[in-house]
């Protein structure tokens, strides 16, 4: 047994003594600067947490072995306001949080009680996350480290928002946004349950009227509101008649709720039995046709008003109720619409490609949808509305939008209404609902007054999508949810008035939050470390103006701050060293905000050639196939893991079983499995190492097989890190590469001294590539191996293999081929015919026939097979042979030719006649071991050969026959 422990922590002190992650600048060699999201210490870090961690410093060692100068720094996020919630819960003694913290989290309990204090919290995790970091070998530069409350920080922030403001991106209004009615603040991803972003979307609310009162219905679809038959209200739930405005407003009492946080004057008049009000009528404020108040239960009293418009030709939901109501005598007598409701026909108005008759009833029945209560109906929704948007054009029921295209429609017929006042606008969630952590469900409020960050202007989410356009995604396909969010992105909430962080430079009771405050710190890192030495009232705008910008002359700008010109200098040149970003690093949870946001923000403030070079995007991780999380009692800490089993082993179990955008499933067995993986490889590099090599190498084909196999294996991992395909990269070096020794090892056979050097060299070879390949991902048990192996330096700067094509020996690849082919062929004829062999003979083909095979190869890879000038041409050559047998034989090349892959042809091609006796006779003894039992190998060409039953004539190349005795 290894003693893990031991040895990574004495290769980790090595790595830290010497300081080899520690980059500077260096003119004379290419820079390759990674980031990935700096993580918020509220709790220490999970075996979740450390897919990505682990991916950007696996892609940071993978650079530095390809040459680059790699820069890997960290840092801690402190801003916002999910710590000071948590000081507050821990100080009014929330017992659920204190045995989270207890049981799950080991923190001492005389620590949680200083947790009452926010930055107690921060300090305790962020030392326990650092130390997480350490121990799984992470390549940081820590000198650079830095919280985003230091004050030198703050003010590069401040720096960052009067960029901003300048360029007229920073806005104060009124603006919805997501919201907690319990905590009463703004709520963003890191504030809600699952971490999801609030997405906020504008509904139109047209206002249908009885004689005294007002029934609004929320729409996304406003265009459609001439295709109106009725409303529905859901019998069960509870509706109110409220003023709203002066108008007197009949809504859900959840609806009534959140129109106060839309900032209207809304007053609660009566509480109302919605089955009153069914049957009663109101009037379409747009057509002026009169419908009927019906029941229906799919209405949901949280969503919207509560009352909705029904148009079913369009709406599938609308027309199954309708046809349900229809069907329900019993519903229809205790309301009394046994005339009403009978009647009511489906009112179709846009007209699109594919729907000739009622389009909601054909989506109907191209989902096969049951009833309203089918899941199958919101697939049937989103198609027809998706389809109609795109496609859809008004029909002449419409009036003056007759001939409209769906989409043009839409914004004209809001406008309208809008106009007349006979509609309204409402905010909601679009993704409701959404939890905030403290378990409320979250709103949307109208916050008045409030500081925003404006990414609906158009000139910039133009800049932002030109940043995109020029960066490559890992993988590509992100891309469109890129696009995507640029799209949709409107004005963000930018400060708070409590929290941790800093304070808006203009007006200091805000405090600039932590989706804001966290876009563009990939610069700050570049100079964290020499910053320190300026004292922050030095860093004026114009410090950072020449330090990132390059503005002004270092004298003068160093005279106006009180810094050293020298210093300034050096500032300047670590950050134009390392910028641009080149890559950055962050869970697929963060491409709707931060991700989006650090390209907008870059878009703004730098220059072009500033502009991050790639963002590598990784999902998530499951535990045993189930998402983590307290309630299944699977959430292991990062340091509890390493210390249980190794870093090295974690790592790879964390990369190995999905690629960048898949959810990676972990458990500790497959933990396990690569930590006993690992313990394999140190016994068998033990093994090797103690092998003499006295004399010349005599290479035999295994040997050259497997150097061979060793540059393919180098070149399709090295193809697959290039793309950071991670999981295909450890597939080929740890599983392809073992497989390929072991054959090695039962193939190759002889024990003079030249074959016994010859098997050291290469099996040498084949340590020195394993060890240099899965050190990015192993990298402490890596180095012990170099070490003991005599590598020159760290293995971390060893170069990355190359594939050597000179290396590789297609005669050798050929033969084992042949050699696989014949073992596999052998045992299928004893699977099939039962027999115990007591003797096998293979007979290898006749040298005609090779040389007969190697012209239909040049055929096939020319101007195509071609059977009549393949015997012309070998009777000309065998002037001596029987034209029958001759003809024969090229059919059945052909044959098999026409279905041989091409890159098999061309390497039989290359290789020319292979002496496929020799090859035979150099695996007798892999042979005899593979089939159970003697081998006798024999020429076609060879008169005295032993074979009874004629069975030679049947060989053909690359086909030995086969005679069992
Ligand atoms: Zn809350």
């Amino acid at each position: 047994m290894l003693d893990w422990r031991a040895l990574e922590e004495k290769w980790r002190r090595r790595w830290f003594e010497q300081r080899i992650f520690e980059a500077n600048p260096d003119p004379s060699r290419p820079k390759f600067y990674i980031t990935v999201a700096y993580p918020y210490p509220n709790s220490p870090q999970h075996i979740g947490h450390g897919r990505t961690y682990t991916l950007a410093d696996v892609h940071a060692r993978y650079r530095r072995m390809r040459g680059y100068n790699t820069l890997l720094p960290m840092a801690f996020h402190y801003t916002g306001t999910p710590i000071l919630a948590m000081s507050k819960r821990i100080a009014s003694g929330d017992e659920g949080l204190i045995d989270t913290f207890k049981s799950i989290y080991k923190v001492p309990e005389e620590k949680i009680r200083e947790f009452k204090e926010p930055l107690a919290i921060a300090k305790y995790f962020h030392q326990e996350i650092k130390s997480g970091m350490i121990d799984m070998g992470f390549s940081i530069d820590w000198r650079r480290e830095f919280t985003t409350i230091d004050p030198h920080y703050s003010r590069f922030i401040e720096w960052q928002f009067k960029k901003l403001r300048d360029l007229g991106f920073i806005k104060q209004g009124s603006h919805p946004v997501g919201w907690c009615p319990v905590d009463g603040n703004p709520v963003g991803q890191h504030d809600t349950l699952d971490d999801v972003e609030p997405e906020i979307g504008e509904f139109t609310l047209i206002k249908f009227r009885s004689d005294d009162s007002v029934y609004p219905t929320a729409t996304l679809r406003p265009e459609t509101v001439f295709g109106v038959t009725n409303l529905w209200l859901n019998p069960s739930a509870i509706y109110v008649e409220a003023e709203v405005d002066g108008e007197v407003w009949v809504v859900s009492r959840e609806a009534a709720e959140k129109l106060r946080y839309l900032n209207r004057r809304v007053e609660v008049k009566k509480t109302l039995d919605a089955r009153s009000l069914i049957g009663s009528f109101v009037v379409n404020p747009m057509t002026g046709a009169s419908v009927p108040i019906l029941p229906a239960s799919f209405v949901d009293p949280k969503a919207g008003t509560g009352v909705v418009m029904s148009v079913p030709a369009h709406a599938p939901y609308d027309y199954q109720a309708l046809e349900d109501l229809k069907a329900d005598k019993e519903t229809l007598r205790r309301y009394g619409l046994e005339d009403i409701v009978p009647p009511i026909e489906a009112i179709k108005l846009i007209e699109s490609e594919g729907f000739s008759g009622i389009p909601a009833l054909e989506a109907l029945r191209r989902f096969d949808v049951k009833d309203q209560n089918d899941p199958k109906l919101e697939d049937a929704t989103t198609s027809l509305y998706t389809h109609e948007f795109h496609t859809g054009r008004m029909m002449s029921n419409t009036g003056p939008y007759s001939g409209l295209l769906v989409s043009e429609a839409r914004v004209r017929v809001k406008e309208d209404m809008l106009s007349k006042g006979i509609a309204d606008r409402m905010y909601e969630l679009l993704n409701r609902p959404v939890k905030c952590r403290c378990g409320a469900e979250c709103v949307v409020k109208i916050f008045e007054n409030q500081w925003f960050i404006d990414y609906s202007n158009v000139e910039w989410k133009r800049l932002a999508k030109e940043a995109a356009a020029n960066m490559t995604f890992y993988p590509e396909e992100i891309r469109a949810e890129f696009e995507y969010t640029i799209d949709w992105l409107r004005e963000k909430a930018c400060a708070r008035k409590s929290g941790l962080g800093t304070p808006l430079p203009w007006d200091k009771e805000w405090i600039i939050e932590s989706l804001s405050d966290s876009v563009i710190y990939m610069a700050y890192y570049t100079i964290a470390h020499l910053i320190r030495k300026i004292d922050p009232s030095s860093l004026k705008e114009e410090f950072f103006d020449y330090v990132f910008l390059g503005k002004g002359k270092a004298e003068e700008v160093a005279k106006i701050c009180g810094v050293d010109p020298s210093l300034l200098e050096e500032l300047r040149r670590e950050f134009t060293y390392f910028y641009p970003l080149d890559a950055r690093h962050s869970g697929r949870d963060l491409v709707p905000n931060h991700l989006t946001f650090f390209i907008f923000n870059h878009a703004a403030i730098f220059p072009r050639d500033l502009w991050p070079r790639s963002i590598v995007v990784n999902g998530s991780v499951l535990m045993e196939g189930k998402k983590m999380s307290k309630s299944y009692g699977n959430i292991i800490p990062l340091k509890e893991a390493v210390s249980k089993y190794c870093a090295d082993a974690l790592r790879l179990a964390l990369l190995a079983t999905a690629e960048l955008l898949q959810d990676a499933d972990i458990s500790l067995g497959l933990i396990r499995h690569f930590q006993e993986r690992l313990e394999k490889l140190y016994a068998f590099a033990e093994e090797i190492l103690t092998l003499r090599c006295k004399g010349e190498p005599n290479y035999s084909i295994a040997d050259r097989w497997l150097m061979s196999r060793l540059q393919e294996v180098v070149r399709k991992s090295t193809e697959a890190m290039e793309k950071l395909r991670v999981r295909e990269a450890i597939h080929n070096i740890v599983y392809v590469m073992d497989q390929d020794v072991a054959k090695y090892q039962k193939m190759r056979a002889g024990l003079s001294e030249g074959e016994l050097a010859a098997k050291a060299v290469v099996l040498r070879q084949a340590l020195d590539i394993k060890v240099r390949m899965l050190a990015p991902f192993a990298p402490h048990i890596c180095e012990e191996l170099w070490h003991r192996m005599g590598g020159e330096g760290f293995v971390c700067f060893a170069q990355w293999p190359n594939c050597d094509e000179s290396k590789v020996d297609l005669a050798a690849l050929a033969s084992v081929e042949l050699i696989d082919t014949l073992v596999e062929d052998t045992q299928n004829i004893l699977r099939a015919t039962g027999i115990k062999p007591k003797r096998v003979l293979y007979y290898t083909a006749a040298t005609w026939k090779r040389r007969a095979y190697l012209k239909a190869l040049e055929q096939k890879l020319g101007a195509g097979l071609d059977l009549r000038r393949l015997i012309r041409d070998v009777v000309q050559n065998e002037p001596n042979l029987d034209p029958k047998k001759v003809a024969d034989f090229a059919k059945k090349v052909v044959e098999d030719l026409t279905s041989t892959p091409l890159d098999v042809a061309k390497r039989r091609f290359t290789v020319g006649l292979l002496d496929e006796n020799l090859v035979l006779k150099e695996f007798s003894n892999y042979l005899t071991k593979e089939v159970g039992a003697e081998v006798s190998i024999f020429s076609e060409d060879d008169p005295s050969r032993h074979d009874p039953k004629n069975r030679a004539e049947l060989a053909k190349p690359y086909k030995p026959a086969i005679y069992i005795e």
